[in-house]
């Protein structure tokens, strides 16, 4: 079977009520999505498992869920004010924005690019060639190029300045090709005198002409008071970590609890991303699952609690959400990519459909900056007193995992996301979600619509409501075929079927008083005592 497309799991999403584009009958809103009844189950059980994993099963670590809307100069003293910002050009022509990091992807990916990459295949494409192609294909592709709106002159200067690049190496070759690769060539055919402007990077959207990046700050502001214009600016949080360095001290004393310490936190987070995209990759507003780990660095190796907590991180996205092996690696951050504060970063990251991209922060060494800016910023000390020398005050260092539970979610549909060839050639598609995500747990389907057959389904579904926790769906329309493949296609583990059998109606479906169970992965049916239900569904979810 293909990989999976992200169109494959956003079409599903929305066809069985996982995720929906946002305010849609007023025509959406740019990259807004709302979970759906499935989504929304979904998504909480992806969060439940972190807390778990992170809170409840680690003895050192605490929870916390702080204010959205905080003092704004908690975001002077993170440096969001100052420094949380992108660099970003727009476009002369369609007025999009751009940023900076992101120029190479999103040409590769324009169809611009790609139908240039395709004539550049061919080893003999000349001047003319790329002439034609600015007079032909570029147009409706990429209409503000300058080999678009001026071919003659583009094309002209660029054969003076090969002629002169061939002289000065005392290569006879004219041919375009000697241009060192695609992306250079790009820039040639977006500018029309290099004299004057220097080579052009063109927009990715339109070939038009982008201005000199500039910095654009990230955060949302907004402004807290009851009347326009007069009230304080504040913002939405950026992210949630500084909800916990500001209750540091507050957490650590009414919880007395001693170094090494953490604290997690899930909570919504808000970026003026200059470009979201990819569903629910990179949105404006999203939900992050954070956790700074406290430690005294006198007393700790450093590097053990970073290794520690790679490996931690990595066992939830594995083994706790069942994410493949194969479609994840890790990604230590380049030491220009690191903050100045920062000992060392490693990302998570995912094979996405559009390419491998960050999953997640498995842990930042962000040593004792955040909690020194906060007193610096507050004048307040956030020292802790060692418990065994009332003498020895420190201020810790943290480590800091993060995770967004949107796009951890996202990758959670990717991998489940498996169409499967039956041995009657027909193709199922089912979401192999690990049984503890799983929206629905259990489906109890009667096979036909009649009354006294349902009635007695109605009682098993009572009793598992009433004895268990198991989130349950009650399905009594279409064939028992097609109620199969939607539960499938939404990853309910196990349907328990109700039949004539069950009723004492035909005993070659079965005997009086029992059901079948089907399994979603073996697609294995059993047939089982409704008296052996519980402790038959208990076992299964054992495992
Ligand atoms: P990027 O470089 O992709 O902008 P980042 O490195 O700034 O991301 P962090 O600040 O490390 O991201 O955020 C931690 C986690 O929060 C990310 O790994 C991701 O899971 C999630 N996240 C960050 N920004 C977004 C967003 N705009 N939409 C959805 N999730 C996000």
């Amino acid at each position: 079977m293909p990989a999976t497309s992200l169109d494959q799991v956003v079409s599903l999403c929305k066809r069985r009520g996982f995720i929906f584009p946002g305010s849609e009958i007023y025509g959406g809103l740019a990259n807004t999505w709302d979970y759906g009844p499935l989504g929304v189950e979904l998504k909480n059980r992806v969060k439940r498992e972190w807390w778990n994993h992170f809170i409840h099963k680690q003895t050192d670590m605490v929870g916390l869920d702080a204010s959205i809307l905080m003092n704004p100069k908690v975001w002077e003293a993170s440096g969001h004010v100052g420094s949380f910002a992108d660099l970003i050009s727009s476009c002369k022509h369609c007025k999009k924005m751009v940023r900076e990091d992101h120029w190479p992807e999103l040409v590769e990916n324009s169809h611009w690019f790609q139908s240039l990459a395709k004539l550049y295949r061919n080893e003999e494409v000349s001047l003319l060639d790329l002439k034609a192609w600015g007079e032909k294909d570029a147009k409706t592709l990429a209409p503000n190029l300058a080999i678009v709106r001026n071919p003659s002159v583009t094309i002209s200067w660029l054969a003076e300045f090969l002629e002169n690049a061939s002289k000065a190496t005392k290569d006879s070759n004219e041919d375009i090709l000697i241009l060192s690769s695609m992306k250079e060539l790009i820039k040639y055919l977006a500018t029309e005198q290099l004299a004057t402007t220097g080579l052009l990077m063109p927009c990715p959207y339109c070939g038009g002409e982008l201005t000199p990046p500039k910095p654009f700050n990230l955060m949302f502001k907004t402004q807290q008071g009851v009347i326009e214009g007069e009230g304080t600016d504040i913002y939405l949080r950026p992210e949630t970590a500084q909800g916990i360095f500001v209750n540091f001290l507050n957490v650590s004393q009414s919880m007395r609890m001693r170094l090494p310490f953490g604290i997690g936190q899930i909570g919504k987070a808000f970026r003026n991303e200059v470009t979201p995209g990819n569903f629910t990759f990179r949105t404006r507003e999203f939900e992050q699952m954070e956790i700074e780990y406290f430690f005294d660095p006198e007393r700790e190796d450093w590097k053990k609690l970073y290794e520690q907590w790679k490996a931690r991180s990595m066992e939830f996205i594995q083994d706790v959400l069942g994410i493949s092996k194969e479609n994840l690696r890790l990604r230590d951050h380049e030491p220009d990519e690191l903050a100045h504060y920062a000992k060392g970063t490693t990302d998570i990251e995912y094979n996405f459909p559009f390419g491998w991209g960050e999953l997640c922060a498995a842990v930042a060494y962000r040593s004792d900056y955040d909690l020194k800016q906060h007193e610096k910023f507050s004048g307040q000390s956030l020292q802790y007193t060692d418990p065994d020398d009332a003498q020895r005050k420190i201020t810790p260092h943290v480590m800091e995992p993060s995770f967004g539970s949107d796009r951890v979610t996202l990758a959670v549909l990717i991998d489940a996301y498996t169409e499967e060839e039956l041995e009657n050639g027909d193709v199922r598609t089912v979401m192999k979600f690990d049984k503890r995500l799983s929206p629905i747990d259990i489906a109890i389907l009667p096979l036909s619509k009649k009354e006294h057959l349902v009635a007695k389904a109605k009682e098993v579904h009572e009793m598992l409501l009433e004895h268990t926790n198991l989130v349950t769906d009650f399905d009594v329309t279409g064939s028992i075929g097609k109620r199969y493949r939607r539960q499938d296609e939404i990853g309910t583990p196990l349907c328990i079927t109700v039949d004539f059998g069950t009723i004492g109606e035909d005993s070659e479906q079965g005997d009086p008083d029992t059901v079948t169970i089907r399994d979603r992965d073996t697609l294995e049916q059993k047939r089982v005592k409704i008296s052996d239900l519980r402790a038959e569904i208990a076992e299964y979810w054992k495992n």
